[in-house]
């Protein structure tokens, strides 16, 4: 037995019976097929517990991290679920053309398999989550077989696998659409702003926005 806990918190200390951290599809369908029980982990910093199951194996993702498929043309990146953020970025900037739209804020160290199964959101103000970038996947399913899904196949599993936190198989590699690389000015200004112009204050034509919390707890408008 294995005590593994949540890496942002530590809230959610869990004793599993082994980790096995696969290296290539064929070691992930094996172990798919071969086991009763697994619960699958990227970055392992999602706060609710939901990457771990007590007792059962559990399959860390982080090993398969590769690019599989660069499409410089179409701006279409194929890459291995258990890739982090940083590697991503690292890697596209290289070509200096094309960059992801998306990711979430305040921690990097977190897989493109995680934020496929929290369908999350970065700090675009007018972007959908991250199905919106996502062109396809593959994935393996209980009954241990790999399958492709998108918007034309397998379209059921598509919808439920994005936000689906792991419970309908094992997400394997990911397609995501890129953006065109450009230039963003950081404009920053320290006012107060009513709850109710939150919205207008923050727009202004930006891209991406964020606000922080007045933290003067004698002020009116605390928090
Ligand atoms: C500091 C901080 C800031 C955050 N900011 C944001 C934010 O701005 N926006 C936002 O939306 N969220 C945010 N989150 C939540 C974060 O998005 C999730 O915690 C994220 O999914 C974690 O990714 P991970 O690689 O650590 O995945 P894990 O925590 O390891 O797993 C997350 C879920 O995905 C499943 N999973 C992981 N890999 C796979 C796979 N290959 N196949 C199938 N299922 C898999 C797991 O079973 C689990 O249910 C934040 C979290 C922290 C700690």
């Amino acid at each position: 037995m294995i005590i593994v806990n949540d890496k942002h918190l530590r809230l959610n200390s869990t004793m599993v019976a082994q980790v096995v951290a696969p290296r290539n599809t064929q070691d992930l369908m094996q172990i798919v097929s071969q086991s009763e029980r697994i619960a699958i982990a990227g970055g392992r910093h999602s706060m609710g517990g939901q990457q771990f199951c007590a007792g059962t194996t559990l399959v860390d993702m982080t090993q398969m991290n590769q690019v599989m498929h660069f499409d410089e043309d179409a701006g279409l990146i194929t890459v291995q679920s258990g890739m982090m953020w940083p590697d991503l970025v690292a890697y596209l900037r290289r070509t200096q053309r094309w960059s992801i739209r998306q990711k979430q804020t305040g921690c990097d160290a977190l897989t493109i398999g995680g934020a496929l199964s929290s369908n999350v959101h970065g700090r675009g103000l007018a972007f959908k989550h991250i199905v919106d970038d996502i062109k396809n996947f593959t994935i393996i399913t209980h009954d241990g077989c790999l399958r492709h899904c998108d918007r034309h196949q397998n379209t059921e599993l598509f919808r439920l696998a994005i936000g689906g936190y792991g419970m309908f198989g094992v997400i394997v590699t990911v397609t995501l659409r890129l953006v065109p690389r450009v230039v963003l000015r950081r404009d920053v200004s320290v006012s107060y702003v009513p709850i109710d112009d939150l919205h207008k204050a923050i727009i202004r034509g930006a891209t991406y926005g964020d606000f922080q919390f007045n933290i003067d707890h004698d002020s009116p408008d605390f928090l």
